[in-house]
């Protein structure tokens, strides 16, 4: 709906997935699994609830699909937003992954980053770290006991799975690294 959507299609359809944009719900009912991407988590919000897809993912949360939140997609699942969403009435959240999350959280002077992170539930104890760009991210401040903590920048939690769900602040899709994307894949494939 908004956001950096294309490069994640991009990615899954160079793994050989046959992914395609979701922009109302029937588009969620057809899919095995779907990626939220990074953008404007408040747009995101907006638009999703405006069309009926935030019912349309949680019905698929219900029936086992997989959901991959980047960036601002992993805003918009988490349960509790701490910071930076002030507006009045607060913005749509699904509620479907235990975080809180605090947006714009690595400060404003440094807009945008790129770092290696250790995933290694991704990339294996010896896979080289995972390349991570980061714009005007979130941090997980914290997580509940279903959450498992995947991965770490300078001590704050940036990428965490609970069950079918992952989310990450950063953004795979902007690097040529497609480690993440294929982990993603293959828990669509467990299912
Ligand atoms: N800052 C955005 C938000 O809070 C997220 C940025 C991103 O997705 N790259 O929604």
């Amino acid at each position: 709906m908004q956001g950096d959507f294309e490069r994640h299609i991009q990615r899954m359809v160079e793994l050989g997935a046959e992914a395609f944009p979701a922009r109302l719900p029937a588009d969620i009912d057809d899919a095995d699994g779907l990626i939220i991407p990074g953008g404007e988590s408040t747009t995101i919000g907006k638009l999703i609830t405006q069309y009926g897809v935030d019912d349309a993912i949680l019905r698929a949360h219900q029936a086992g699909k997989p959901i991959y939140g980047t960036c601002a997609g992993m805003i918009v699942l988490a349960k509790e937003i701490s910071v930076g969403s002030e507006e009045k009435g607060g913005q749509r959240k699904l509620g479907l992954l235990d975080i809180r999350v605090a947006r714009n959280a690595f400060g404003r002077q440094v807009d945008s980053f790129e770092t290696m992170i250790d995933i290694p539930a991704i990339t294996g104890n010896d896979g080289p770290p995972i390349h991570a760009v980061f714009i005007r991210a979130p941090i997980v401040e914290s997580a509940g006991p279903a959450v498992n903590v995947l991965g770490r920048h300078a001590g704050n939690i940036v990428c965490v799975r609970q069950g079918t769900i992952l989310g990450s602040s950063f953004h795979p899709e902007l690097t040529t690294d497609d480690r993440v994307h294929r982990y993603f894949l293959s828990m669509i494939a467990e299912r």
